[in-house]
């Protein structure tokens, strides 16, 4: 692959990772592999001393509309479009033509949530079908620049999809680590297809990362879980073609739905940077949403007390996990999230919120997005299920702008879609019998109708329902 490990082209001065915890600033090179601080375990953060802060913020977005229109494939992907921010600077990343996602109008969602406008950022529309792909095509480019042969992640599902497909394309082994029975079959199918090595642990996703961590230390092993800095440098530009998509008009508002907090941290580092570079100038709040059966950050944010804010703020030093992570959003069933350091910080310095939503609104929602023709997977809808309730306890206004990240694509779950609009969806009984069996009501269910194979029955039904 082209050029070693450089920072970018115009800023002439070197990327490196850096150790968040402000006691220890350990620094460590681009080519290091270590995912986390070898001297005191703390996360690790890409440092790019930004040569084009200085430079001219409407030359920059000129160069970027123009790159969007290019047939080359560096420019096509929405991701490396905007390698001016991004600590990697190859002639041929592993690519496939990630970003570019739609910015949707959302009408119905926005009268559902009591706001006169809301936009849904539908990251489902990846190649894989989640935001993971922005993350990816950087981190397994990196690991091709360092020769490395194996991939390795743990997962609830999309981080696998994403990293076996983008481990295909570099022709990488790809191990994925997931907790047996607990993943959609059509997230496993995708890792199946692609050709990665799945293994079906007898654990939970945090006994998964854990054995990750472990596998991690053979340095023929390239880790790709959120923990790795890279991945969250190509998850931030998310931001910079949604603000293109916003017109470099600032929302109030961005919620995003939070699992192991990769995205939020991604969004707030996004967000800073463009307002150092002068590109916008605030950034909003932001909001992160859990499912209330699995919420640790929630109580983390809670326990800080009335109004926490700034950085200044004291902020706890570990983060009491959830033993038991108990929702059907699969992709946010972690009790331990990795990052979390990194998105309190960006929550808190927006001035934003952590806040939780319960089985029945996450559902409600999911239902009330696919009406709007966009659909998505139920870890997104914690977004207008978030909303919903922020904006009732007067917290989101309603003539804010407001953003709703959503992460992942609505085929990605059919059998939950499928129970809800049938009105058989069920959080199932706890095997410790920690929890009993929990029915979800399908409110706005649409179950299919068994007809007699004749046109006026058809049409008698159909007239009967509303547009
Ligand atoms: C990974 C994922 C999340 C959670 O994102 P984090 O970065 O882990 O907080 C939410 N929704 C979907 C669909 C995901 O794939």
């Amino acid at each position: 692959m082209g050029k070693s490990l450089t920072a970018p082209q115009n800023t002439g001065a070197t990327a490196r990772q850096r150790c968040l915890q402000p006691s220890c600033g350990g620094i460590y090179a681009l080519a290091d592999r270590v995912y986390v601080c070898s001297r005191c375990g703390g996360p690790l953060e890409i440092d790019a001393p930004l040569g084009v802060a200085t430079g001219d913020p409407a030359a920059l977005r000129e160069k970027w509309r123009l790159r969007a229109a290019s047939p080359d494939a560096k420019n096509r992907s929405g991701v490396w479009r905007y390698r001016e921010f991004l600590p990697l600077d190859p002639d041929a990343p592993v690519t496939l033509f990630e970003g570019n996602t739609p910015l949707y109008d959302a009408p119905r969602s926005a009268e559902y949530c009591g706001i006169d406008v809301l936009q849904l950022k539908h990251q489902g529309c990846n190649p894989t079908g989640s935001f993971k792909d922005t993350g990816m095509t950087v981190a397994v480019t990196h690991a091709a620049m360092l020769g490395a042969k194996t991939t390795i992640c743990a997962s609830t599902g999309n981080t696998a999809a994403s990293l076996a497909a983008y481990s295909a394309r570099a022709r990488f082994r790809c191990a994925i680590l997931v907790p047996y029975g607990q993943i959609s079959s059509a997230k496993l199918a995708q890792s199946m297809d692609y050709g990665a090595s799945i293994f079906e642990v007898e654990g939970n996703f945090d006994d998964c990362m854990r054995l990750v961590q472990e596998l991690g230390g053979d340095p023929a092993i390239y880790v790709a879980n959120s923990i790795n800095p890279f991945r969250i440098e190509g998850q931030k530009t998310v931001v910079f073609e949604l603000m293109e998509q916003c017109g470099w008009r600032v929302p109030d508002a961005v919620v995003m739905p939070g699992g192991n907090l990769g995205n939020s941290s991604a969004f707030g580092k996004g967000f800073n940077e463009l307002r150092d570079a002068g590109l916008i100038d605030r950034v909003p709040r932001l909001y992160v949403i859990q499912a209330e059966g699995s919420a640790p950050f929630v109580r983390m944010f809670e326990e800080l007390g009335p109004h926490p804010s700034g950085p200044e703020h004291n902020l706890p030093e570990t983060m009491i996990a959830e033993t038991h992570p108990y929702t059907l959003a699969t992709a946010i069933k972690i009790g331990a999230p990795v990052s979390w350091k990194k998105s309190l910080r960006a929550v808190l310095e927006s001035r934003g919120e952590v806040i939780a939503a319960t089985e029945q609104e996450i559902a409600d929602a999911k239902a009330i997005i696919g009406r709007e023709g966009i659909g998505c997977e139920p870890a997104s809808a914690t977004t207008v299920a978030g909303i919903r309730r922020l904006a009732r306890e007067g917290k989101i206004r309603c003539d804010e702008n407001v953003i709703a990240v959503l992460t992942g694509h609505l085929l990605k779950d059919p059998e939950y879609v499928s129970n809800y609009h049938r009105g058989t969806l069920a959080l199932p009984a706890e095997p410790e019998g920690m929890r009993r069996e929990r029915r979800i009501d399908g409110a706005f269910q649409n179950c299919p109708q068994r007809v007699a194979a004749n046109k006026s029955a058809i049409l008698k039904r159909l007239e009967s329902r509303e547009a």
